[in-house]
């Protein structure tokens, strides 16, 4: 069944990796990418904070040089798999915003979130505490809106999930969070945000590592995982749930992800566990691929 990623930074890893593997996107993402029937994936470049314009730009460019040479990889539906640039933190941007976005924006990217775990110039990560979004921030989810980026609010803090939900005028995306209800890690999402997530039509792409699954070491199981789905299909309903990897294999050798999902390739025992779990084929499919896909389809124009 075909799958939409919407996180995997394989924007930052093609670019560490442009010396010594320059057709990485190519030779090494993307079999395994076939291997796990990945149709449409976000390539993700991640700031951490430390990150300059001037670095951001660089890997953007990298980035966007790297589809347009790409065999398998297009913006439209042109080639194998469908993508789109998404930013993982904007901590570069301190100064004219609504013009770094629109450079962003020419150059493909059409997803971002304002931060990372970091606390920068325009909002502030979960890990960094509770603040509200700055006048900056605010600046950017006007300037996101009118240029129509979609905003994800998956490492911001709650603080500012809020002040982000009620600036924007188009439904917000966490693309890769759980929840609180069933594991209180700072990164997921308290009931009350689902809520806002749902009423205005949003969507909350679930994530498989391990360590965001749950903390007791011996249940980081795709069944374990598949109980996030459950309780968010219970609380926002079907339509709202999608899929955020953040696959670690190719950057780390330790495992990361939940066990049986060792990477990108083995991304069909998701909807294997899907199916013993009593889900239908229908309920599969929105959540492996139809939800993200009519989430983003509107952002996609080029
Ligand atoms: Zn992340």
């Amino acid at each position: 069944m075909k799958i939409c990623n919407l996180h995997d930074d394989i924007g930052t890893d093609i670019y560490e990796h442009r010396y010594d593997d320059p057709q990485r996107l190519d030779n090494y993402h993307y079999p395994k990418m076939k291997a796990g029937e990945i149709k449409m994936t976000a390539l993700v470049c991640c700031f951490t904070g430390q990150q300059t314009y001037k670095e951001m730009q660089a890997q953007v460019l990298y980035l966007e040089q790297q589809i347009e040479q790409s065999l398998y990889f297009s913006y439209d539906n042109s080639k194998d798999i469908q993508c789109f640039i998404a930013l993982e933190g904007l901590c570069g941007i301190q100064s004219d915003v609504t013009r770094k976005i629109q450079w962003l924006y020419q150059h493909h990217v059409r997803l971002a979130a304002l931060c990372w775990n970091d606390d920068n110039a325009l909002a502030c990560g979960a890990k960094a505490g509770n603040k509200p979004l700055t006048d900056l921030g605010k600046e950017c989810i006007i300037a996101m809106n009118d240029i129509n980026m979609a905003i994800d609010v998956s490492h911001c803090c709650e603080w500012n999930f809020y002040d982000i939900a009620r600036i924007s005028n188009k439904p917000i995306v966490a693309t890769h969070s759980n929840v609180k209800g069933l594991f209180n890690h700072y990164r997921h999402l308290s009931d009350p945000c689902l809520e806002v997530l749902y009423s205005q039509n949003g969507l909350i792409g679930a994530i498989p590592v391990r360590w965001f699954v749950t903390r007791d070491e011996t249940k980081q199981t795709l069944d374990e995982f598949i109980n996030i789905i459950d309780y968010l299909k219970n609380k926002v309903g079907i339509r709202h749930i999608a899929l955020g990897f953040d696959f670690m294999d190719y950057i780390d050798d330790a495992p990361c992800m939940v066990e049986g999902l060792e990477s990108i390739a083995n991304a069909q025992n998701v909807v294997k566990k899907l199916y013993d779990r009593g889900y239908s084929e229908n309920e599969v499919k929105a959540i492996c691929f139809d939800n993200a896909y009519h989430y983003i389809l509107p952002y996609l124009k080029y």
